[in-house]
């Protein structure tokens, strides 16, 4: 189906875009990578009567790495995280960005597009939320303010941001040393959102897990920390009795809905075996260990 008729502006700037979305009103969208708005407009669930095209902007696309944290540009796209040696830093956004649909996706969609989607199967918030990860957000006025991600996304499809404000950068700070990450999901298929993921990152001191930080996908309306299963690994040694606690931890605080990907129980099912393939692979990362993953497909 072809969308409505809509006015297509291109902005110069992100300060003109904010601009825009203020002087056009509450018809106005913004147009990123368009992997998530442009099939919604094609198929009439949404249709804003004024689209503000960020694509032209200089200098909205980059990965830096400043003292202890990585900024990212809102319209980074998921194929520029997935090969930088810079992001790689922290293995877990190269499992994100390098498991979202196909390449066609990969280069076109941005890691901004992502979180001011807010999807509740969108890979970025999942993995996001086990890193301190703050939104920057900028407005037609000038005003700017950082948001943690944990206030930013507020609900399915939902997030802080009012209408005249855009996402101007993403700032994940870096772990400590000894730490390790891993994001595995499960998919039908390479180009179709995750069944279930699972997020992990972990720090440990000898043998001791120092911090745990658990966040599960796609089996709510939002990411899920899955606080339980944090406590289950915190303040002890790796065991497969505590990561067994995690795992059930994990698939307690899952809240799936049952739909064409599969049942309640099948997801909570899958839940709890990438729980305990997330932590495995965290543990050998954060002793230093170049693991690979990649995402479990059916
Ligand atoms: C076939 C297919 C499969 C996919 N599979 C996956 C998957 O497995 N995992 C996954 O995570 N994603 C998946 N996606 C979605 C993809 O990752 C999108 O890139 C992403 O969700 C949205 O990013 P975008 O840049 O395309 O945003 P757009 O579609 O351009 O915009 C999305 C929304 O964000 C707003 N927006 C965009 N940029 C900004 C900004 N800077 N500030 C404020 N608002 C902004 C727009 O106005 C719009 O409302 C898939 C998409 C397709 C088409």
């Amino acid at each position: 189906m072809y969308p409505r008729p809509f006015h297509y502006h291109r902005a110069g700037s992100l300060k003109e875009a904010a601009k825009m979305l203020s002087e056009l009103g509450d018809d106005a969208r913004l147009l990123a990578g368009g992997q998530s708005l442009i099939p919604l407009m094609k198929l009439r669930f949404a249709n804003p009567t004024h689209l503000i095209d960020l694509n032209f902007i200089a200098g909205t696309s980059f990965i830096r790495e400043e003292d202890d944290r990585l900024h990212f540009g809102p319209l980074t796209r998921h194929v520029e995280i997935e090969t930088s040696e810079v992001a790689g830093k922290i293995p877990i956004l190269h499992d994100c960005a390098a498991g979202i649909a196909d390449v066609q996706v990969r280069n076109r969609g941005t890691i901004g597009g992502s979180l001011a989607e807010a999807d509740p199967s969108g890979d970025w918030a999942t993995v996001l939320a086990t890193l301190t990860t703050e939104v920057r957000c900028s407005a037609a006025n000038d005003a700017r303010r950082t948001v943690p991600l944990g206030e930013f996304i507020k609900d399915a499809y939902t997030t802080a941001l009012a209408h005249d404000e855009l996402i101007d950068e993403i700032v994940v700070r870096k772990p400590a040393r000894n730490s390790g990450g891993a994001y595995i999901a499960f998919k039908r298929a390479a180009p179709v959102y995750p069944t279930a993921g699972v997020a992990v990152q972990l720090t440990l001191e000898g043998d001791i897990c120092t911090h745990a930080a658990i966040a599960l996908g796609c089996v709510g309306l939002t990411a899920i920390r899955a606080t339980e299963a944090e406590s289950a690994l915190r303040s002890q040694p790796i065991t497969r009795q505590s990561i067994a606690a995690a795992c059930e931890a994990a698939r307690a605080a899952a809240d799936p809905q049952p739909d064409m990907r599969g049942s309640a129980e099948y997801k909570r099912a899958l839940v709890g075996a990438l729980t305990k393939r997330a932590i495995e692979t965290a543990v050998l990362r954060a002793g230093g260990k170049p693991v690979e993953v990649s995402h479990l497909y059916a």
